[in-house]
């Protein structure tokens, strides 16, 4: 279950996402887009040829999912069909929380630049960071929602009985890239994350981190995801006690195991305030994607001096766990996109039915059948266009993929019902509305991979 990496490709990304050792965590998933940053990974092939691979640019410009204009280079603009996209995951990842005992957080967005100072970003970063002139006072965009959490915590007294406090956050974050590098929504300068930050005891990290890896196994396999795990231990140059890093790593090490999949070893590859667990995704055509990592910070409770009310009376410093498992919301819905080549599954997809009347005096049934399924909270249209013959209403439909193609004639109409076909052009037969509404629900509520 245990091997030494061995120059590899996780080795290979751990040393990228430590290309420098300063808050590489928040940052440097953000310096390489994904096709770069395994470009010289020759045991890395994707199981498709090159010129075949689905680039989600061309699939977000066929499906109406998303654009970018010049007026606002690197920042994405959601259309309806891909803000459908966006909300679904962020909402699969909100349930999730409050089943994880996560509590979500708003905060905001311009901070003064005395923060990025305290919290270190300042004197490395600022070249990353948009910052404003407000009132004779230097502001910055937040880049990232650490600090602002610190402030969360640190807002009042703080008791060990509320420790571990989960704090979640989707907010917006900016970080500056040159124009000329802006790539699809592999590399933007505005994302939100499925951001959070653990607080909690030393004694209680090995609990959190098995939770974690616990989420992020159930996130991935819900996208049919498989992945690989690597835990990179202290470096030579690292602040907080020996004796706190060596009961974290092993607190890591020991939840790894607990997991009971293959993972690898980087030693000396963490980051200088603490270890962490990187992990590498591989998507439905085989390629790998770093998007989750659980990230370890003895730093930041320093820098903010964050202290809680022991059960013994004195004040201790809790160890904050920095954790993201679709990483930039962004990022993500590219490497889905890809993943699934635009054939969503039906919980994600934003074209689940289409309803299609076999001729006019069906129209009006047509758009009651739409009505319901609508109501019903389905993502579904009808089409009246009289200049389409019935058969290129329905390849039109499946090639917007639409996820079911309902056909109404006479006979439905009569009988109530619809008959259903799927877009690999399988015909189901007949279903009442209700009957098509629970197995809607089902697909939905079970993250059905396949109708
Ligand atoms: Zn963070």
């Amino acid at each position: 279950m245990f091997k030494l990496c061995n120059k590899s490709l996780v080795s290979h990304l751990c040393r990228i996402s430590n290309f420098t050792e300063n808050y590489k965590f928040c940052l440097a998933t953000f310096k390489l887009p994904i096709n770069r940053r395994f470009k010289h990974d020759q045991k890395v092939k994707p199981n498709v040829p090159e010129k075949e691979l689905p680039d989600h640019r061309k699939i977000g410009r066929e499906q109406e999912l998303f654009f970018f204009h010049e007026m606002s280079p690197g920042s994405c603009f959601f259309q309806p069909y891909g803000a459908h996209i966006y909300n679904t995951l962020v909402n699969f990842i909100r349930s999730e929380y409050r089943k994880r005992g996560y509590q979500e957080v708003i905060s905001p967005n311009i901070y003064n630049t005395k923060l990025w100072e305290t919290s270190g970003h300042w004197s490395h970063y600022s070249e990353n960071i948009f910052s404003i002139d407000i009132e004779n006072d230097k502001y910055a965009l937040k880049p990232m929602n650490c600090p602002g959490h610190c402030l969360i915590f640190d807002h009042r007294i703080r008791s060990w009985r509320e420790l571990p406090l989960r704090l979640a956050d989707f907010g917006v974050l900016h970080r500056n890239e040159l124009s000329g590098v802006l790539t699809g929504l592999t590399r933007v300068r505005r994302f939100q994350q499925d951001d959070a930050h653990i607080f909690c005891t030393p004694e209680q990290l090995k609990s959190e981190i098995s939770d974690c890896l616990n989420f992020v196994e159930y996130v991935y396999s819900t996208f049919g995801f498989t992945f690989e795990l690597c835990l990179s231990t202290r470096p030579e140059k690292y602040i907080g006690e020996p004796e706190l890093w060596d009961s974290a790593e092993k607190a890591l090490e020991e939840s790894l195991v607990q997991l009971n999949k293959p993972w690898q070893l980087n030693p000396g590859d963490g980051a200088f305030y603490g270890p962490k667990i990187d992990i590498t995704i591989k998507d439905a055509i085989g390629r790998p994607h770093q998007c989750a990592t659980i990230q370890l910070d003895f730093q930041l409770p320093i820098r903010f001096n964050l202290l809680y009310d022991s059960d013994s009376g004195e004040k201790k410093r809790p160890v904050m766990i920095h954790r993201a498992i679709l990483g930039s919301v962004e990022r993500c819905i590219a490497v889905l996109t890809e993943s699934f080549a635009g054939k969503w599954p039906f919980w994600l997809s934003p074209r689940q039915a289409m309803v299609i009347p076999v001729r006019s005096t069906c129209d009006e049934y047509a758009k009651e059948m739409k009505e319901k399924l609508f109501n019903a909270g389905f993502m579904v249209e009808v089409d009246l266009d009289s200049h389409n013959t019935l058969n290129k209403k329905i390849r039109n439909a499946q090639f917007q993929q639409f996820n079911f193609i309902l056909v109404v004639g006479e006979k439905e109409k009569s009988s109530g019902t619809v008959n259903v076909r799927t877009r690999d052009n399988v015909v189901h037969g007949q279903y009442s509305v209700d009957d098509l509404i629970q197995m809607f629900n089902e697909l939905k509520n079970k993250f059905v991979k396949n109708e």
